[in-house]
């Protein structure tokens, strides 16, 4: 994903040489001089993960994280959030005006029933309300002929040769059944789109109001 190259650890540990007993010029392993673990690369017992061996300090905020890491923890989850508002700002946005005030809306990996409650969840944040938020797309629980019919008869096919599809009957009857049973349902998810809704405009209101 990434070609940054991998991380260093602030402190190395010191690798030391197993050698044969016969050949002392042969070098079979290396170990860990502070824990004694052994590694076949030098490199590697340098970069000993224990955490008395080697100390490894994150690139954001210089405090210690786990072997291995760039980041610690907390780092890693803002790198994170500043990653998605990235995304947030360059998604496909539609006006706050022309969105579906019963349809739910998504920020920080969190899902609001619809835009007032987001914006009054949000209007007293420390920056004022978020410019974006993600919208969502309804899905609607509906069957296919596929659900019903082909694939629980392929299932039941299980490769067997010589049975046909067309040779199945009351397909048409069936298919008239799962339309009138589609158009009685009425659950909807809202799932999380690729497009924003802009509420800039509203940011501006709320902040012209108060003032
Ligand atoms: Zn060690
Ligand atoms: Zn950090």
């Amino acid at each position: 994903m990434t070609d940054k190259p991998r991380a260093e650890p602030k402190r190395r540990s010191i690798a030391q040489a197993l050698v044969k007993h016969s050949d002392p010029s042969k070098i079979v392993a290396w170990y860990c001089q502070h824990c004694g673990r052994v590694y076949k690369d030098k490199e590697d017992a340098e970069r000993c993960p224990k955490k008395e061996c080697t100390y490894w300090e994150c690139e954001t905020c210089g405090l210690e994280c786990s072997a291995f890491q760039w980041y610690c923890s907390s780092c890693l989850e803002t790198n994170r959030w500043v990653r998605e508002l990235e995304k947030l700002s360059r998604a496909e946005a539609i006006r706050a005006e022309d969105y579906p005030n019963d349809r739910g809306v998504v920020y920080e990996d969190k899902w609001y029933p619809c835009l007032d409650d987001f914006i009054d969840a949000h209007e007293h944040d420390d920056s004022g309300l978020p410019v974006r938020v993600w919208a969502t797309e309804p899905s609607e629980f509906q069957l296919t002929m596929d659900d019903v019919l082909y694939e629980p008869f392929q299932r039941w096919l299980d490769d067997v040769q010589g049975i046909l599809e067309s040779d199945i009957r009351g397909v048409k009857e069936l298919a008239a059944a799962v339309e009138a049973f589609n158009a009685k349902q009425i659950l909807t998810i809202d799932w999380q789109s690729n497009k924003a809704v802009d509420l800039a405009k509203i940011k501006k209101e709320l902040e012209e109001h108060e003032r």
